[in-house]
C-alpha cells in the first residue's frame, strides 16, 4: 500500500469540480485517508514548488496556487501514486488525452486541474509537507 498526496487546485475548486475528481480516484478502488480545504501559504507554495525556481513561470504558479483555497488529499492504494498520475494526465492540459482528468478538464499547462506526487519520496515528503498525523486515517 502506498500513500499519494494530491492538490486540488484553485482552477478545479473554480470549476466545482471537487467531487468529480474525488470520486474519479474513488472509482480506481483507492482510499481518502485525509483530505481538507486551506489557503496555502507562499512559503509552503515555495518549498512545494523549489523544483521550479529557476523556471519563468514560478512566481506566476505560486500567484496562482494562492489565488483561491487548494484541497490537499492523502490517497492510498496499491501502487496509487503511479495510477494517480496516470489517470491525471501529462502537464500540459492541451497534450492530454480525453479520459484523463487534465485532459477532460484543465486548461493548459499551468491550469491543469490537480497536482499529484511523482515518486515515494515526493509522496513522503508532501505527506509531511501537508499533513500532521491527527489528520490522516
Ligand atoms: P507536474 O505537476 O505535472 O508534476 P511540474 O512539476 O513540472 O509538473 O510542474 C509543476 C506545476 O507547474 C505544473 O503542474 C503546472 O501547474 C506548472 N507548470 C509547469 N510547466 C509550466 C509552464 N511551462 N508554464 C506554466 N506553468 C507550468
Amino acid at each position: 500500500m502506498e500513500t499519494t498526496v494530491v492538490l486540488l487546485k484553485p482552477d478545479c475548486i473554480e470549476k466545482n469540480l471537487v467531487g468529480e475528481v474525488i470520486k474519479r480516484f474513488e472509482d480506481l478502488g483507492l482510499r481518502i485517508r485525509g483530505c481538507k480545504m486551506f489557503n496555502a501559504s507562499e512559503a509552503l507554495l515555495k518549498e512545494h514548488y523549489s523544483h521550479l525556481v529557476d523556471k519563468p513561470f514560478f512566481l506566476e504558479i505560486i500567484a496562482f496556487m494562492q489565488s483561491s483555497p487548494i484541497v490537499a488529499l492523502a490517497i492510498e492504494g496499491a501502487n496509487s501514486i503511479a495510477s494517480v498520475r496516470n489517470h491525471l494526465g501529462p502537464t500540459d492540459s492541451t497534450m492530454a488525452p480525453q479520459g484523463s482528468i487534465r485532459g477532460d478538464y484543465g486548461t493548459d499547462k499551468m491550469r491543469n486541474i490537480a497536482h499529484a506526487s511523482d515518486s515515494s519520496e515526493s509522496a513522503a515528503a508532501e505527506i509531511r509537507r501537508f499533513f500532521v498525523n491527527s489528520e490522516l486515517f
